[in-house]
């Protein structure tokens, strides 16, 4: 199953996106993709009423904004240098256990929104990632148990701002949570839809130019890994996003490096996943 959520910022319901690309409005069942929906089984319960009712759902405008697939959850947990050559392009040695940061949730946006260069921003970066989805409460659980906490997988730009994740002291929250700096989705796929999230293929563009295109097989930490990690330090809870970091082909690591300026146009996806796309706007106290 694929859900997505459509409508006005703040304001979005929930749909489900079918097989044939259409979209449906189930918004008369559930109130929305929430860490309640997902921790009391409301994947299941909405398949199962879907069976009887899908003929009765509203079919969604094509051309409706998309919101993020998920409600605000607790927190967003990211792997920093998952990938070994990215970790080299940020001259940075590959991490003998997973490097974990923060990112506001305040960031999320849809994923066709616009990204929003910070104020006195001159280093924002892009990097496509595979988030995870958690379905169930996860604490101290064992890479084996790993996956049945997992709901789904969503496409993330986890949005980077080099000065201040870098050069400003402290921690990399400082450059990864400024407003817009994660988009997620076109939809959130359901497991039985992405099979193997350990062998998909990422990629990302430029104004049309491929930077990014790797593979999840390339993970230092695979997905089982990452949650068990994560759960020994925190409770993970339903809705919680992991992204779990992004390949080689970021800006920082271009040379000359390269940073994103308005008007530029920004196209990401994952095998399974969809395809988002952001445009690059400068910000404005208006925002
Ligand atoms: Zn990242």
């Amino acid at each position: 199953m694929k859900l997505i959520r459509f409508g006005n910022k703040g304001n979005e319901k929930p749909a489900i996106q079918l097989q044939n690309g259409k979209r449906i409005d189930v918004s008369s069942f559930i109130t929305d993709y929430d860490e309640n929906f997902f921790g009391t089984g409301g994947i299941q319960r909405l398949q199962a009423w879907l069976e009887n009712n899908q003929s009765k759902c509203p079919e969604i405008n094509e051309d409706i904004r998309l919101g993020a697939p998920v409600v605000r959850p607790s927190k967003i947990v990211c792997v920093g240098l998952n990938y070994a050559k990215h970790a080299e392009e940020s001259g940075m040695e590959p991490p003998k256990e997973p490097v974990l940061f923060f990112k506001a949730t305040s960031a999320i946006v849809g994923p066709h929104d616009d990204i929003v260069i910070p104020k006195g921003s001159v280093k924002t970066d892009w990097e496509v990632e595979l988030a995870i989805v958690i379905g169930a409460k996860a604490s101290y659980v064992s890479e084996k148990e790993a996956l049945n906490h997992v709901a789904g997988y969503v496409l993330h730009n986890d949005v980077s701002e080099r000065e201040f994740q870098i050069e400003r002291s402290g921690q990399w929250v400082k450059g990864k949570s400024c407003d817009t700096f994660a988009p997620l989705g076109p939809f959130i796929a359901t497991p039985d839809e992405v099979g193997n999230p350990n062998n998909l293929r990422l990629w990302l563009k430029l104004n049309g130019q491929t930077m990014q295109d790797s593979n999840t097989s390339d993970f230092i930490f695979n997905v089982q890994e990452v949650i068990s990690h994560i759960s020994q330090f925190m409770t993970l809870l339903p809705g919680d996003i992991i992204s779990t970091g992004t390949p080689f082909g970021v800006g920082l690591g271009l040379n000359p490096p390269k940073y994103l300026i308005p008007g530029d146009e920004v196209e990401l996806g994952i095998e399974g996943l969809g395809i988002s796309k952001q445009k690059v706007v400068a910000y404005s106290a208006k925002v």
